[in-house]
């Protein structure tokens, strides 16, 4: 997605050699009108899909998340990292390393928001060695759902996550996919060509 592209390379930074920063539209600001046209390319390429509903992760997937169940005409459940007090209903946990923070959440989703036979498509704000997607992924099958589809904003197709995904037979879009970072640059892989 060339205007993403356009705005990783304007604002983003990169951290040390495996982390890029996008918190002027991504992770802190949002950039509104880019998140529409987010959820507008989610919803083009998911549109076969039979997408029921859609799941990430609080709290950088929500803004995607939200435009492209909009588009989809579909709810949208955000896992939560921690389970409240106030979550004192059934509800499925898995364990999820987390990259960034160095650090293993119990995510979160209430029962009645994941019931069985729904067509999720997961969605998340970066994939990179794909625990995230995978806990979600776990999630939704032990509801006794189906995964439809891994909606990516941004791949870092040096980490592992991509493959893992694939391997498990998941139809994972990425709407940029970085090959490498060096010097502070960002250089841009190709994208996957689906048979
Ligand atoms: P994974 O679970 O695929 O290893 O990592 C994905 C999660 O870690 C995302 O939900 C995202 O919040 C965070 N993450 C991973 N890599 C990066 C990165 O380079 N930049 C930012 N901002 N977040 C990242």
């Amino acid at each position: 997605m060339e205007l993403l592209k356009e705005k990783i390379r304007r604002e983003g930074y990169v951290l040390g050699d495996s982390v890029l920063k996008v918190d002027s539209f991504l992770n802190h600001q949002i950039d509104p009108v880019l998140m529409m046209e987010i959820g507008e390319e989610f919803a083009r390429r998911f549109a076969d899909a039979g997408i029921t509903k859609i799941l990430t992760i609080e709290s950088s997937g929500i803004a995607a998340a939200l435009t492209a169940g909009l588009k989809l005409n579909v709810p949208v459940v955000f896992a939560r990292k921690k389970k409240s007090a106030i979550m004192n209903e059934e509800a499925y946990v898995t364990e999820v390393y987390s990259f960034t923070k160095q650090e293993t959440n119990h995510v979160t989703v209430l029962k009645k928001f994941m019931p069985a036979e729904e067509t999720v498509l997961i969605i998340d704000d970066f994939l990179a060695n794909g625990e995230a997607a995978l806990g979600l992924a776990r999630i939704v099958e032990q509801a006794g759902s189906s995964v439809a589809g891994v909606g990516i904003v941004i791949e870092k197709a040096f980490q592992e996550g991509g493959k893992k995904l694939l391997e498990k037979g998941y139809n994972v879009e990425s709407l940029a996919r970085i090959a490498s970072f060096s010097n502070g640059q960002v250089h841009f892989a190709e994208e996957l060509v689906k048979a």
